[in-house]
């Protein structure tokens, strides 16, 4: 149903603003938003390609946390 991004969709990265390829590397931050692949490790993000899944998730709090603090 909710797709995070449709498949040919660039979202700019939530820290650097570097555009991120929908299906490419890059951590998915929520509906809407992405890391891209060289901010995402630089958070710490650790990334399993044999399962191609985030074995260790970035550090994203301060961008969420930002964007709750600018919703209240
Ligand atoms: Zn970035």
């Amino acid at each position: 149903m909710d797709e995070p991004w449709s498949q040919t969709e660039e979202t700019p990265c939530a820290d650097c603003g570097a555009l991120v390829r929908a299906g490419g590397r890059g951590f998915a931050l929520g509906a809407e938003d992405a890391l891209c692949w060289d901010c995402s490790l630089r958070r710490g993000g650790r990334y399993d390609a044999g399962n191609d899944v985030w074995d260790v998730a970035p550090e994203v709090t301060d961008l969420t946390s930002r964007r709750s603090d600018r919703e209240d």
